[in-house]
């Protein structure tokens, strides 16, 4: 994950809350991947560091436990960059040109330059990611999926070019639930309408108390329609199923009003939120934790990309 700054439930549910279910059956390898923050960020590097860090804080508030799974920063294992060096001498230029993220992200972002060799070549270095550590799976939304099809024909390339040193990782397609924001459009950092784990319970209550709802309910008894409302967007992912249920029918029926639905909401994110912001007080009291963390990941990390590139090298005859 790129650190682009604190996380919010968008995250959460696409992602974090994915990831402490497969840290029970998988050795997981989770890191920030300061680099490729670079790719699209290269002239702003202000923030970078203060975002790794406070990433790192999200992901153990929300579960992520180190005893489980290895979690590191990019630019601590310089055997990525070696690794990205090495599978950049064999990757052809078209394989990258035709990822449908190239095009899409030059086009969102165009107040950027991002005609650079970092920006093309980011697909190469995330292949080297999970290349270097063997992975069976990576867990992407369908979005990332032609990523994994790329690192798996890099990995074929290298093997049949030198020798058999690379797995082919299976993509685990995860299901990205699309977050509603508090203005009704998408939930992004970028558009200021996030609902952040680090936000606390007044400020949930309070951005849910001002979120946009059914714009044509404009008294508590016109009856409602739950489907153009982004508050139900959000019930239907965080409340129990009588609950969402039962606003559905009273919403149509005008019997409930907005400000009590709106409530029930806040109860339940509240609900969901309570150990993350309880885990997050015990670390940032705990006064050095996340950079032990990051120390020991970077250590477990190292001993197993460092026996992969031992490989890589021999295959290639270096
Ligand atoms: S009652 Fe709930 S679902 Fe219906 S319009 Fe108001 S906020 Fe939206």
């Amino acid at each position: 994950m790129q650190p682009s700054g604190r996380l919010h439930l968008g995250n959460l549910s696409g992602a974090l809350l994915n990831w402490t279910k497969l840290q029970e059956s998988y050795e997981g390898y989770f890191f920030v991947a300061d680099w490729h923050a670079l790719s699209t960020n290269y002239s702003d590097t202000t923030k970078i560091k203060a975002f790794t860090r406070a990433m790192i804080l999200d992901w153990l508030s929300a579960g992520l436990d180190p005893n489980k799974s290895t979690i590191f920063i990019q630019s601590d294992l310089p055997n990525h960059a070696v690794l990205h060096v090495l599978l950049s001498m064999i990757t052809p230029i078209p394989w990258l040109e035709r990822i449908p993220t190239y095009k899409e992200k030059q086009e969102q972002l165009e107040d950027r330059d991002l005609s650079t060799y970092g920006f093309l070549g980011y697909p190469i270095l995330q292949s080297a990611d999970v290349l270097i550590y063997n992975a069976d799976f990576v867990p992407v939304g369908i979005d990332q999926a032609p990523h994994v099809e790329l690192t798996r024909a890099i990995a074929r390339r290298f093997n049949s070019l030198y020798k058999p040193v690379f797995k082919e990782p299976q993509t685990l397609l995860t299901e990205v639930p699309k977050l509603t924001g508090i203005d009704g459009r998408k939930m992004s950092k970028s558009y200021n309408n996030a609902i952040y784990l680090s936000d606390s319970e007044e400020t949930v209550r309070e951005k849910l108390r001002t979120m946009v709802t059914d714009p044509a309910r404009k008294r508590r008894k016109d009856p409602g329609n739950p489907d153009v409302c982004p508050v139900y967007d959000l019930h239907k992912v965080y409340s129990d199923s009588p609950i969402v249920d039962q606003i559905n029918s009273e919403c149509r029926s005008g019997e409930i009003g907005c400000i009590d639905c709106k409530k029930f909401l806040s109860d339940a994110l509240v609900r969901l939120l309570n150990p993350v912001w309880e885990k997050s007080r015990i670390i940032q009291a705990s006064h050095g934790m996340v950079e032990d963390v990051v120390k020991e990941g970077a250590k477990r990390a190292g001993e197993t990309s460092n026996s992969t590139m031992q490989k890589v090298q021999e295959a290639i005859g270096l």
